[in-house]
């Protein structure tokens, strides 16, 4: 399908949700919502960190406005790590790119999943965990129907309850904290909603990476890449995937360049 884009290469819709994002100050508004949650600490094992988290649709799109705010050099880095993250991750079970040995990288921007890990009810935690692994099962069977089978590490589940998570300073008042994540999160959604709608941040089904795929590759070119570079790499043709990869890298990181937030 070919879609109007801006001057900026995005498509017009995304470029019409961002503008409407920044003029309502959503960044402040998202940002306010993460507060609401108690500090936390924990024994930082980075279990928590074993995958790209799923993000909000409004947390999609501060992520992309961030990223078309920064230097060219590092928007270029940020977006050829997801790209490569998407096309790689059916093959090898990949970490959150921002995961450090004992550190997030971006910690004080880091997403309402990751500070909810450990927050939530156990039983509630275990019904999410639990929908994702459903969620799991259909991806497997869809790349089944394409002769691919997925190897167990990719078909793992997400990290197990966390026990060793606190919180900060308990206060008195503090919510249920089912109660409280439920009510960030339908903040939210209800931000969401008050921008234009947005076909591929909704397309993205939450996954940061397949966005940025889809951005810089195009709709179909970014799976059709996807399974290339899956296959040879579930063959055993590193090489081969390599090359293949690179070819895709040197286009996602041609978009990421000319990708600048629009003057205002
Ligand atoms: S963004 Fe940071 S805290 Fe969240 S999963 Fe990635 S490395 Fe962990």
């Amino acid at each position: 399908m070919n879609r109007a884009t801006s001057p900026q290469g995005l498509p017009g819709s995304l470029a019409a949700a961002l503008a409407a994002f920044r003029r309502q100050g959503l960044a402040q508004a998202l940002e306010d919502i993460y507060h609401r949650l108690p500090d936390t600490t924990c024994q930082r094992q980075g279990h928590c960190c074993g995958l790209l988290p799923p993000l909000a649709p409004v947390e999609l799109l501060a992520w992309l406005a961030g990223l078309q705010a920064r230097p060219t050099g590092e928007r270029v880095a940020q977006a050829s790590a997801l790209i490569e993250h998407f096309l790689t991750n059916a093959a090898q079970r990949r970490p959150c790119p921002w995961a450090e040995a004992t550190a997030c990288a971006v910690y004080p921007r880091r997403f309402l999943a990751c500070r909810a890990y450990g927050l939530w009810p156990a039983a509630v935690y275990a019904e999410r965990r639990q929908a994702a692994l459903l969620a799991q099962e259909g991806i497997a069977r869809a790349w089944a129907g394409l002769g691919v089978s997925l190897p167990a590490e990719v078909l793992a589940p997400g990290p197990e309850y966390c026990q060793q998570v606190r919180v900060a300073a308990p206060g008195e008042n503090l919510p249920r904290a089912d109660d409280l994540l439920h009510a960030c999160e339908s903040e939210m959604e209800r931000l969401a909603k008050t921008l234009p709608p947005e076909p591929d941040v909704t397309a993205a089904g939450g996954d940061l990476s397949h966005l940025l795929a889809r951005l810089a590759l195009g709709e179909r070119a970014c799976l059709a890449a996807k399974v290339r570079v899956t296959k040879a790499l579930l063959a055993g043709q590193e090489r081969q995937a390599r090359q293949i990869l690179d070819q895709y890298l040197a286009l996602g990181r041609a978009w990421a360049t000319t990708w600048e937030e629009p003057s205002s």
